[in-house]
């Protein structure tokens, strides 16, 4: 089996406040790969603070492992995608049947734009192999002919569920990418929960972020958003308190380019191409992770006038990026938001 986490760069175990009276808080920290991302901890406890690190490294090789991956023959959805075709169906977890549900009602409101059945035509692209940024002379896009076969087996109406049966159609392949790093956040929350030792963390999962509880210092969680133009600099900084999350979907984060040409990865199941809304980078906060990371996906192929509503719909904020540099977000965002060129 396919070993997806590469040995922890280190944690680093500090102990603060020691010996001035209050109560000890250590800190723990580590930098892993995992669900093919970065994934950085950073969390304050109590005590065991180290323990609750590698805890989580664990949970989220556990929920690629067996889960989300559409590689390993391990993970549910594995098994999912290889029942496509068959008759009988198959039966899943209730933690996938909610999942499902979830990306579902995600799908009808969002006009089809988030779709885990895109699988087939994400496989045309080849995105997987695209490592992050890049160029690729030798890089062809898929034909008019194969994208429209592709297509013809995409489609969450096609998809049927009578609850936890599920019965895919011959062809039809899905893909959860566009929420596993928001899934990854939630279940991070869920051993939070329990673990009344933590007092305060950030996590990145490939760059969705979970804000918790309170640093030390009582100052505020600062979380950058990319600028898609620049992206070693930030655009502006959110400023966070308690539990948040922040997902970002841009056309910089995953790409070939070819004679001038940018494809990038986040596809429009209208086109069955790269989406082209004149956004470049979309940032969703939410309480909730799959929301932000279902949504942010989502925003990035509608834009921000189809967007917001949606976003609004399901109580997260959003921030859009044009490919022109310009910055449109919910009202709600700029509590938040602190950048020089917001509108
Ligand atoms: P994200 O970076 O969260 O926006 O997710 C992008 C990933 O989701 C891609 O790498 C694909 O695996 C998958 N994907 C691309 N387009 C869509 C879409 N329209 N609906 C659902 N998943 C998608
Ligand atoms: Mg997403």
């Amino acid at each position: 089996m396919k070993k997806y986490f590469v040995t922890a760069l280190g944690v680093l175990l500090l102990l603060c406040c020691g010996g001035c009276g209050g109560p000890k808080t250590e800190q723990a920290k580590n930098i892993d790969t995992a669900m093919g991302t970065v994934i950085q901890q950073s969390v304050y406890a109590t005590e065991n603070a180290e323990a609750a690190v590698s805890d989580i490294s664990e949970i989220l090789r556990r929920l690629e492992e067996d889960e989300l991956s559409r590689r390993l023959d391990t993970a549910e959805l594995y098994a999912i995608n290889s029942a496509a075709g068959e008759d009988a169906g198959i039966e899943v977890s209730e933690e996938m049947s909610q999942l499902l549900d979830r990306c579902l009602d995600v799908w009808r409101e969002s006009d089809g734009a988030l779709d885990i059945t895109i699988g087939g035509v994400v496989g045309l692209w080849d995105i997987d192999s695209w490592a992050g940024e890049g160029k690729d002379a030798a890089f062809m896009p898929p034909t008019d002919e194969e994208l429209q076969a592709a297509l013809a087996a995409c489609g969450g109406d096609k998809l049927r569920k009578q609850e936890r049966m599920l019965f895919l159609p011959e062809g039809m392949q899905i893909d959860l990418g566009a929420v596993g790093k928001g899934i990854a956040l939630d279940r991070i929350l869920a051993y939070l929960g329990k673990h009344e030792n933590v007092t305060g963390a950030i996590f990145s999962v490939g760059g969705s972020i979970l804000t918790y509880g309170q640093k030390p210092d009582g100052s505020c969680w600062r979380v950058g958003v990319t600028d898609p133009a620049d992206t070693a600099a930030n655009i502006g900084t959110l400023k966070l308190e308690g539990q948040w999350c922040v997902s970002t979907s841009g056309d910089y984060e995953r790409y070939v380019e070819v004679d001038g040409v940018r494809y990038h990865h986040i596809i429009d199941p209208a086109t069955g191409c790269p989406a082209d809304s004149g956004v470049a980078g979309v940032t969703i906060l939410s309480r909730d992770g799959f929301l932000s990371d279902a949504l942010s996906t989502a925003c990035f192929i509608l834009g921000a006038e189809r967007g917001i509503p949606l976003a609004e719909h399901y109580g997260a904020e959003a921030l859009f990026v044009g490919k022109d540099g310009s910055i449109i977000m919910t009202d709600g965002m700029r509590e938040y938001f602190e950048g020089s060129r917001a509108r």
